[in-house]
């Protein structure tokens, strides 16, 4: 009632001060002040700029003067001496993984997976785990400048309501595997539960249900096809891990005589709105046949680095006209989630591997970690670029410390140097998840405690 009572007296003081004030008109949140990289299509900044929006939209973007003639703000965010940008898009995660994180580390994926992430989740997943698991992953993805991430887990439904708690927006996407798992016992359980979940998330602001087959490898031909069929009945995105290492690839030529995604094609399973995630190991052919199907790479250095999966032909994947997105992959593989860091590196690994120091330079970073995620979910029309009608997701970073001083061009230095802890203020449908570094809808006291109690749960479960 009395969060009710504000809100009205709110709305009041914004139509007295838009009458008073020469006919302004009244919106709910200026963001003003700072650097502003648009990430349009002309890939604009402003120096300095200024945000206007109105509920879940962006309504102007120009001048602070421009913007403060124009609205009348019921509240207002000083961005000075900071940089505004479109929220970062996090295109391949597993976010209650972050209770794994650190548990065992230094190994190859199919050691790393087979001798302790999938014992550890037989014995500890459930729809509480994940639910703690979510809220500590909102809290860093929050906290260090993602506003939208795509997910593949189980008790996708669970991890659902926790982001909307949290206000971050998420492609989650219910996982479906070959083998039993904490939430369903078969794979046709698995799909009937995608199914429910997909129904009762549909219509969703914030959240875009999808399928999340896991992998070719980890499931049989029919199971994939009807993961795909059913994503095209709902028309929601599928999700899936491609071409990872070189072992998938062995496991592919040995039983199909074809590459993984040469295989995927033959049995009809690529379609739009889908996502691969890694696409380490691929051919020139199989580019051709994901640029033909108009599939979005998810492209993830930091776990393909730790886990010595390969280095993504990047590159030859832009050239092909293929998207490219960056993800960071579970946090048991990373070991965190900061986008930041999934775009040095990004740039890092590709002058590395093709020993070409202009490959993937900063902006070509900053633009896979925005538009270029967007495009990657098929969301590009509604996030990540600053621009009137798409949503206001967007965030600011302090320019502050001496880490990041001087600064000669602010996209530099947004890959080079910042780091998440940089981000001041992370804004979601127009909401503002986080204030000067303070987190307003998650207890962040009470997420941490949660997570430590649980972590002792974990310990257990692999001893
Ligand atoms: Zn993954």
């Amino acid at each position: 009632m009395r969060a009710h009572l504000a809100v009205v007296a709110a709305l009041l003081a914004a139509t007295i001060v838009a009458s008073a004030q020469g006919g302004r008109r009244a919106v709910s949140l200026i963001v003003t002040g700072g650097t502003v990289l648009t990430e349009n299509d002309l890939r604009q900044v402003l120096t300095p700029g200024a945000i206007a929006i109105n509920g879940s939209d962006i309504v102007d973007v120009g001048t602070p003067a421009d913007i403060a003639a124009r609205y009348a703000a019921t509240q207002t965010i000083d961005a000075r001496d900071q940089i505004i940008l479109p929220g970062l898009i996090n295109t391949h995660t597993h976010a209650p993984m972050v209770m794994f994180r650190g548990l065992a580390d230094d190994l190859a994926l199919m050691d790393w997976l087979q001798k302790y992430i999938f014992p550890a989740e037989a014995k500890t997943v459930s729809p509480e785990f994940v639910r703690t698991g979510t809220r500590l992953a909102a809290l860093e993805m929050i906290q260090s400048g993602t506003t939208t991430y795509t997910d593949m887990y189980y008790f996708e439904e669970e991890i659902a309501k926790a982001t909307k708690e949290a206000g971050l927006r998420g492609v989650l996407g219910e996982t479906i595997i070959q083998f039993p798992v904490a939430d369903a016992k078969t794979p046709a359980e698995s799909l009937a539960r995608a199914e429910s979940y997909i129904k009762a998330f549909k219509d969703d602001p914030l959240i875009v249900p999808a399928v999340a087959p896991h992998a070719m490898y980890t499931l049989d031909r029919a199971t994939l096809v009807a993961s795909a069929q059913l994503a095209r009945k709902y028309d929601v995105p599928v999700l899936i891990h491609l071409a990872e290492t070189q072992d998938e690839v062995k496991t592919a030529r040995e039983q199909y005589k074809s590459t993984p995604t040469g295989y995927l094609e033959s049995i009809g399973f690529w379609g739009p709105k889908t996502v691969a995630a890694h696409g380490v190991w691929v051919t020139d052919e199989d580019i051709a046949i994901l640029k033909r199907r108009n599939v979005g790479l998810s492209h993830n250095p930091e776990s393909n680095m730790k886990l010595a999966s390969g280095a993504a032909p990047v590159l030859k994947y832009m050239a092909a006209g293929v998207n490219v997105a960056l993800g960071t992959d579970g946090a048991a593989s990373n070991n965190d989630l900061d986008m930041f860091g999934a775009m040095r590196q990004a740039s890092f690994l590709a002058k590395l591997s093709t020993g070409d120091p202009t490959a993937v330079p900063a902006q070509a970073a900053l633009d896979m970690a925005t538009i270029g995620g967007a495009k990657v979910l098929g969301m590009e029309t509604l996030i990540g670029s600053l621009e009137p009608g798409k949503r206001a997701d967007l965030i600011t970073v302090s320019m502050n410390s001496a880490r990041q001083t001087p600064m000669y061009d602010a996209v530099s230095h947004l890959v080079y140097v910042t780091r998440g802890d940089d981000v001041r203020n992370t804004i979601v449908n127009g909401k503002v998840l986080m204030r000067d570094r303070r987190v307003i809808t998650l207890n962040e006291s009470e997420v941490l405690t949660q997570a430590r109690t649980l972590a002792q749960k974990v310990k257990d479960a692999v001893q």
